[in-house]
């Protein structure tokens, strides 16, 4: 298993629906925009492409353990243009020192910076490059990792390769404090596709393996120098501390396959506004959000929110609220022109009364046991099934607490659908488990009203067939259920004047595949396709082709908003996602969830929308 990927903590947001990983101890991902003019590498970052890039998180310690919290700062910036990949690297230092001045001589003997580049990412013939702060290179080659047996070939450089340091405070002069050094470098892109695929070229979309790493002596400083700290019982210098960008679970570098992933941008760092393809795609683009139910705000607070929403040119909130917080909120956002839906979670539930009174509304296993007792993946995965006529009576009557409030647009269904039979491919790692194809402890429903009405339909027991996972009209049973179900929800929803939308997976190729929502059969007024790109391993141009599949899938005049998960994006990426979703034909975008957002997002939000909030 993973090392990495199993420190990942999970953490539950909102009214605790959402198994996510957390953030901080994910590999690494930085979005690689391009230059707009040239860059000069002299180790001083005053181009304005720089000011607008974004800095990278600070480094973790290599292993990732949150308590080994590096003492200094080091954070870094990535550019590019046809010609170069652009590196810039600021390491917060109090005495900035370096003796090595040899070409190719081993650096880290010295404080230094490293980056490690793999850019077809298959962990063979990757290149190491590390500098100190006087500015002298090792640059080399491995052919693969060395516990693979690889070699470090030193004689390899790459040609043209430009180097620039700037350093804050004196240098080799222990007895000044100092503040920092900066590490300005051009790489050459052709000196780092020699060999490699084409595909794998820099060009929009496309993702390297790579990593950033900062060795850090402990040092004592004796009169005006700088001597390493040595060991009280050997007498030799402390090991050194290693400060990383993308964490690598131990203490060591060479495994490629842990690295982060630097995505290339086609857009110039300093696109600002959407790019709408006409006019009328401007006047219907919509901004939604889904939103916690803060039952204690006051209508004050509510009114500066809803407010900040409407100078932003936010559309609409999918709100977790209760009947009496809508009934306060509601006139409020009317007030401001913002729409409201109640955010309602279908399928699964967790109340213990109604386990208790009817277990056998719950999904059954192709293992025979019940969700109640044998939850998949998490101690909450408890889901009702949806061929039962009890179920579907019972949600109308929970919905009945909402359809009459005055002034509520619509429902906006969550958890429409089975347990994951199939997780997304980021987080299978994350529950140790790999699902290369549909096992039975994950494979619902095979409970006695399914069962029946399976075997009224076609003659046959899903129990006793063979390898159901395999069956192509029980595959499509449980998509009909969903279905039907749907179908009669909208109806009732529709009767009471009411719209209904819903939170579904991508797809719907991938959202049939793993959670059985055929959504393009839906009959619903919107459709939020979840494209948290985290979960898929996907780049910035995955949210664009996701869209496309759905806005294609569905009927024409179907309103489809790319569902986008905030805390995966950066303000700049952010605005990327949004253009994608644009150019994948979206009607707007849905972002999860409005908490996620910092003041920073909100900007870059604003920036795009040509709108300012007071
Ligand atoms: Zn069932």
């Amino acid at each position: 298993m993973n090392k990495l990927l199993t420190t990942a903590l999970l953490i539950f947001l909102i009214s605790g629906f959402f198994p996510v990983v957390s953030i901080a101890q994910e590999a690494g991902h930085y979005t690689c925009y391009r230059a707009s003019s040239p860059i000069v590498t002299d180790g001083i970052l005053n181009e304005p492409d720089w000011a607008r890039a974004e800095w990278s998180h600070d480094f973790v310690d290599i292993t990732g353990d949150p308590k080994l919290k590096p003492g200094l700062q080091t954070r870094i910036k990535l550019l590019w243009d046809d010609e170069n990949i652009y590196i810039a690297a600021e390491l917060k230092e109090p005495h900035v020192w370096a003796k090595v001045q040899k070409k190719d001589d081993v650096v880290f003997q010295d404080n230094d910076f490293e980056i490690f580049l793999d850019p077809d990412g298959n962990g063979t013939n990757y290149y190491e490059i590390e500098v100190n702060a006087l500015g002298t290179i090792w640059d080399l080659m491995l052919t693969r990792s060395y516990k693979n047996g690889g070699k470090p070939l030193s004689d390899w450089d790459l040609k043209g390769l430009k180097t620039g340091i700037h350093i804050r405070g004196s240098f080799n002069d222990a007895s000044k404090p100092d503040t920092s050094w900066t590490v300005e470098m051009a790489l050459p892109i052709a000196g780092l596709m020699e060999g490699k695929k084409a595909g794998s070229k820099p060009a929009e979309g496309v993702q390297w393996k790579v990593n950033f790493s900062r060795v850090e002596w402990q040092i004592d400083v004796d009169n005006s120098s700088c001597i390493k700290k040595p060991d009280p019982l050997t007498g030799k210098p402390l090991p050194e501390q290693n400060w990383v960008w993308s964490p690598m679970g131990e203490v060591n570098m060479h495994i490629p396959s842990r690295w982060g992933r630097l995505e290339f941008s086609s857009e110039a760092v300093n696109a600002e506004a959407l790019k709408f393809k006409n006019e009328k795609q401007r006047q219907v683009f919509q901004v939604w959000f889904w939103m916690g139910a803060h039952a204690d705000w006051t209508s004050k607070e509510w009114d500066s929110v809803l407010n900040g929403f409407q100078s932003a040119g936010v559309h609409g909130i999918l709100t977790q609220a209760d009947p009496s917080t809508l009934r306060k909120l509601i006139p409020i956002a009317q007030k401001h022109g913002i729409v409201v839906e109640k955010w309602f979670v279908a399928m699964m539930n967790n109340d213990k009364d109604l386990i208790k009174s009817h277990p056998e509304w719950f999904v059954i296993s192709r293992e025979g046991k019940s969700c109640i007792s044998d939850p998949a993946y998490v101690g909450y995965y408890r889901f009702l099934c949806p061929s039962n006529p009890e179920v579907i009576k019972y949600i109308k009557k929970r919905l009945d607490e909402y359809l009459d409030i005055a002034g509520l647009e619509g429902i906006h269904l969550d958890y429409i659908r089975y347990p994951d039979v199939i997780l997304p491919k980021a987080l299978q790692p994350v529950y140790g488990i790999v699902q290369d194809r549909e096992y039975p402890a994950y494979d619902y429903c095979y409970c006695k009203v399914c069962r029946d009405n399976f075997q009224l339909l076609t003659g046959r027991d899903p129990v006793s067939m063979g390898h159901p996972e395999n069956d192509t009209a029980w595959r499509n049973f449980r998509y009909r259920q969903l279905n039907s179900f749907i179908q009669e929800l909208s109806v009732y929803c529709h009767q009471e004047k009411k719209s209904l939308s819903a939170a579904v997976f991508p797809g719907p190729s991938l959202s049939k595949q793993l959670v059985r929502q055929e959504w393009d059969q839906w009959p619903l007024d919107a459709f939020m396709p979840m494209l948290y790109r985290n979960f898929y391993f996907g780049n910035l141009d995955w949210i664009r082709a996701e869209t496309a599949e759905g806005v294609k899938a569905l009927h024409a005049g179907n309103f489809l908003y790319s569902g986008l998960y905030v805390p995966s994006l950066t303000p700049r990426e952010l605005r990327t996602a949004i253009n994608k979703s644009l150019e994948g034909g979206a009607n707007g975008i849905c972002l999860f969830n409005y908490e996620a957002m910092s003041v920073d997002h909100w900007k870059a939000l604003e920036e795009c929308l040509g709108s300012s909030r007071k």
